[in-house]
């Protein structure tokens, strides 16, 4: 056989599967909401960059447009057709926000010019020396002042000597005398407001977005349980429907179980042959339909969680014999061997009772699926956390395309083969349940014609708290 694992798609119990239904459609719906909003405030966002930038821009060109003008004015009134030695006259040239300004004669000699913070003309004009600004450009520039005093209004105030990133927004513009080019003018603005503004507003959306992912995952919580609410009513009704059918389903079947004993022995049938032939198959599928009923009464238990669990230690080598004893006769009538290998005995902490239904499961199934002269063993060993039954065969085995769906309920891999032997699929999901119960796992290793092998592991510690 391949040594070939395989991981079972486990059968999730109804409880957990709306619960994760549940959460999957608040992920959903969350998501939802918080794509919006994260697309609404990057929209807020970028809208109000653009605006307030350009805004700025508008500012800056104008105040040089003006200050341009009036200079060329100047120049004008006094007649004059250099910039050289303006500086040391009246003009002063003062605007809003102005950080700088200053004034170069046509070899870019600086001429006149004055900044907002005192000491720092240097690396300001350097910046600004020798630029020919094209159509419309404007600069934008970070640089670090040092200071411990600014100049407002032409007033020099003193301050704490600090040092500040100053962000500015540059413009020039070549000044002309009588259409001869005789220099330029630079003018920078300070614009570090608008980027505080926009890291302040940074701020303000994450956090609003951060709160508003709390309220969206709550909003769509509690909308996904108003959804799911109809839908795990109707199930919890079917559930109940099961049960309650199986159960009624019962007493009248046991009746028809004994009436057909009784009938079996009135003497008229028994001499006649037809009738007993009759008596057979009608006692065969009563049985069969008595086996289903109770299989589906003990997966309605399982579901509602109403199924008792009583758990005690006990020897499962004592249980393994006996489940072993009872199935003989009916492996021997279709020639299968049974063995068994397990320690002298075995103490292990769960329910007793459903733990040898899951060996009773597992053989039963070994046996239905093995071949005249197969043989079927049952190994039970135990490690230091744990302990392991495999239930092996050497039967028809199941196909790879089959094995992740045989703990299903009702699933049959092939059903012209399997119908011959009986059996509904329910089995191996009551298997699933009970090792469930028990906390463990149980998988499959198994290939078509060879065999199969069932492998249950069920955690010593983890069982006594199931
Ligand atoms: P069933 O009553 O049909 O045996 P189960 O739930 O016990 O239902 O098993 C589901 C299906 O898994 C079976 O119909 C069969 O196809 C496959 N199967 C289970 N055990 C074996 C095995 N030992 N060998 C081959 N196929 C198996």
């Amino acid at each position: 056989m391949k040594n070939k694992w395989l991981k079972i798609n486990w059968f999730k119990s109804s409880s957990d599967l709306f619960q994760q239904t549940q959460r999957k459609l608040t992920m959903q719906y969350s998501s939802l909401i918080m794509l919006f909003l994260v697309l609404f405030i990057v929209v807020v966002y970028t809208l109000l960059y653009i605006v307030i930038l350009r805004d700025q821009h508008r500012e800056l060109e104008q105040l040089t447009r003006q200050e341009t003008r009036v200079i060329s004015d100047y120049l004008a009134e006094s007649a004059r057709n250099e910039l050289q030695g303006i500086g040391s006259q009246e003009l002063v040239l003062a605007g809003v926000d102005q950080f700088f300004y200053y004034v170069t004669d046509a070899d870019g000699n600086f001429v006149m010019g004055n900044e907002m913070v005192p000491n720092i003309r240097e690396d300001l004009f350097s910046l600004v020396s020798g630029w020919v600004p094209e159509r419309n450009q404007i600069r934008e520039e970070t640089i670090q002042v040092k200071f411990d005093e600014r100049r407002i209004g032409g007033k020099e105030i003193k301050e704490q000597p600090k040092s500040d990133t100053v962000r500015l927004m540059i413009d020039g513009s070549p000044i002309f005398y009588n259409g001869q080019f005789v220099g330029m003018i630079y003018i920078g603005k300070d614009i570090s407001f608008a980027y505080q503004l926009f890291q302040w507003l940074l701020v303000v959306l994450v956090s609003l977005t951060v709160l508003f992912a709390g309220v969206a995952i709550f909003i769509s919580s509690v909308m996904s349980k108003k959804a799911m609410g109809p839908i795990s009513n109707a199930f919890n009704r079917q559930k109940e429907f099961v049960g309650d059918a199986s159960h009624e389903l019962r007493t009248p079947l046991s009746v028809m179980l004994s009436s057909i004993d009784a009938i079996h022995m009135t003497d008229g049938v028994e001499a006649d042959p037809f009738a007993q032939k009759l008596l057979r198959n009608m006692k065969s599928e009563v049985k069969r339909m008595t086996g289903l009923v109770s299989d589906l009464l003990v997966l309605a238990r399982a579901d509602s969680g109403g199924a008792e669990r009583t758990l005690a230690s006990f020897d499962v080598r004592e249980e393994a014999d006996r489940v072993i004893e009872s199935l003989t006769p009916h492996a021997e009538a279709n020639g299968v061997s049974l063995e068994i290998e397990t320690p002298e005995s075995l103490p292990v902490m769960g329910d007793r009772e459903r733990l040898k239904q899951l060996m009773y499961i597992l053989l039963d199934n070994a046996v239905k699926y093995s071949p005249d002269g197969g043989r079927v063993s049952l190994q039970l060993s135990e490690a230091a956390r744990h302990w392991t039954m495999k239930v092996t065969d050497e039967g028809i085995g199941i196909h790879p395309d089959d094995q992740p769906r045989i703990f299903d309920r009702f699933y049959r891999s092939d059903k012209s083969r399997t119908r011959t032997v009986g059996g509904h699929g329910l089995g191996l999901s009551i298997a699933k349940w009970i090792v469930d119960i028990h906390h463990g796992t149980i998988s499959v290793e198994s290939e078509p014609e060879k065999g199969s092998t069932f492998i249950v592991t069920i955690p010593k510690e983890k069982a006594v708290s199931a």
